[in-house]
């Protein structure tokens, strides 16, 4: 069914959007559906998506780009759609990396193979997102809460799965929960107040179906963050499913989510208007007031969780974490994810964490920026473990690499002078169920 809402460039098409995260590019594809703009999540990534990403790009570009094509491509020769009806969700950048190219690079490989009528969305907040049409300020809002809802109950699932005591439980809960909130996420009807109240009951029931997961963290795992390229760190096909790798290996994960990138973004904005003198326009007006309301809605949904995220913190504000990758790289010479991941691990290490992972396509420049400052910024936190690991798409056995990364992580926690402060149920006898 394609979209039927007036006033929208979308309207006839199904918006589809790379599978960055799982849970909330299902949720943000909920989001759409909820103003009646038709889109799904692409469809999981597997061989072929390699295959046919891989034969119509050179091998130069990063890996993101090849499994975003090759997804891509794999809907359109299958007839799965059809060119005219699909849209591709493709946001953009005009940073200094690859990744303001994907959009432009993508419409030219589908006009070669004769996909052209594939409308390839790239809205930007510059343009207001007027890509999107008449929808967009209450579509921007819904989204908002959408994702900051899934990405709550994937923090939840990564703190208790570590502990279950029944395989599989800790998964089936959350999809469960996933799904029952998608569900109310696309549920028409009511104003802003019964949209977001309804969302927080659907939280709470997934809230309680994770913590009835049997468990027991009466010994707490070493507590490992994953940082690095956004789509590489968060698309588990891209990283070989690294954070089950990690729990597999004894581990536990605390994954920087979206929203701490979209803060990023909000702030660099912010930053740019005083920079260019802009204190007292509409523009920096309407920067605050999203700044506010996100704020707002961001600490509504994160009530619904109580203190079961006692010891896992993010920054109150993203500044924070901009100020504390300061000594290593200037907030105003370094930009993106770089200054992201070496701010959260210093972050990380200050919150008791045993290493730090940082996950990035091969031949990505943040990985190589970071990595460049990762053995001093380790020797000024004690020596906290971190290790940059590249992906390809090879699919290289890395157990031996995490089993040696995991025996320094065991060796610096038996000494480590930062405390972790544990979430209610961890390091006690009883279980984390409820
Ligand atoms: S962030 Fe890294 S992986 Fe992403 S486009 Fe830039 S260089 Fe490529």
């Amino acid at each position: 069914m394609g979209a039927t809402v007036s006033g929208s460039p979308l309207s006839g098409r199904t918006v589809y959007f790379p599978s960055m995260t799982e849970a909330g590019v299902r949720a943000i594809a909920a989001a759409f559906r909820s103003v009646g703009i038709e889109a799904q999540p692409m469809p999981p990534s597997d061989e072929e998506t390699l295959v046919l990403g891989g034969r119509h790009s050179s091998g130069e570009e990063c890996l993101p780009l090849k499994v975003t094509l090759g997804d891509v491509l794999k809907l359109l020769v299958h007839g799965k759609v059809r060119a005219d009806r699909m849209a591709l969700f493709m946001p953009t950048s005009d940073g200094p990396c690859r990744f303001g190219q994907y959009g432009p690079y993508i419409k030219g490989v589908l006009k070669e193979m004769g996909y052209g009528d594939v409308l390839v969305v790239s809205p930007t907040c510059e343009d207001g997102y007027s890509g999107v049409g008449d929808p967009a300020g209450e579509l921007l809002r819904t989204a908002w809460r959408a994702m900051i809802g899934a990405e709550q109950l994937t923090k939840l699932l990564l703190r208790i799965r570590p502990y279950e005591t029944v395989k599989g439980a800790a998964d089936a809960a959350y999809r469960r929960s996933l799904s029952d909130f998608c569900g109310t996420v696309e549920a028409r009807g009511g104003n802003t107040r019964e949209r977001m109240e309804r969302m927080k009951e659907s939280l709470a029931c997934g809230r309680r179906l994770l913590r009835s997961v049997p468990a027991d963290a009466s010994v707490p795992l070493p507590l490992i963050g994953i940082v690095g390229e956004i789509f590489c760190r968060l698309n588990n096909f891209s990283n070989d499913d690294v954070v089950r790798k990690v729990e597999e290996a004894g581990g536990e994960c605390w994954i920087s989510d979206v929203s701490e990138w979209l803060w990023y973004t909000n702030a660099a904005h912010i930053r740019t208007l005083k920079r260019f003198r802009k204190h007292l326009t509409m523009e920096m007006f309407g920067a605050k007031l999203k700044w506010h309301f996100q704020h707002k809605d961001e600490a509504e949904l994160h009530s619904v969780f109580g203190d079961d995220f006692r010891g896992y913190e993010e920054p109150h504000d993203i500044r924070e974490i901009l100020d504390l990758a300061r000594p290593y790289l200037l907030p105003d010479g370094a930009l993106g994810e770089m200054l992201l991941s070496v701010g959260k691990s210093v972050y990380l290490h200050r919150k008791g964490a045993d290493g730090v992972l940082d996950i990035n396509p091969f031949s990505c420049m943040n990985g190589i920026v970071s990595e460049a400052v990762y053995p001093r910024l380790s020797r000024d936190c004690d020596g906290l473990p971190v290790r940059v690991l590249y992906y390809d798409g090879t699919r290289t056995d890395r157990r031996y690499e995490l089993d040696i990364f995991m025996d320094l992580v065991r060796e610096y926690s038996a000494r480590k002078k930062a405390v972790r402060v544990l979430a209610p149920g961890m390091g006690m006898k009883a279980a984390v169920t409820a």
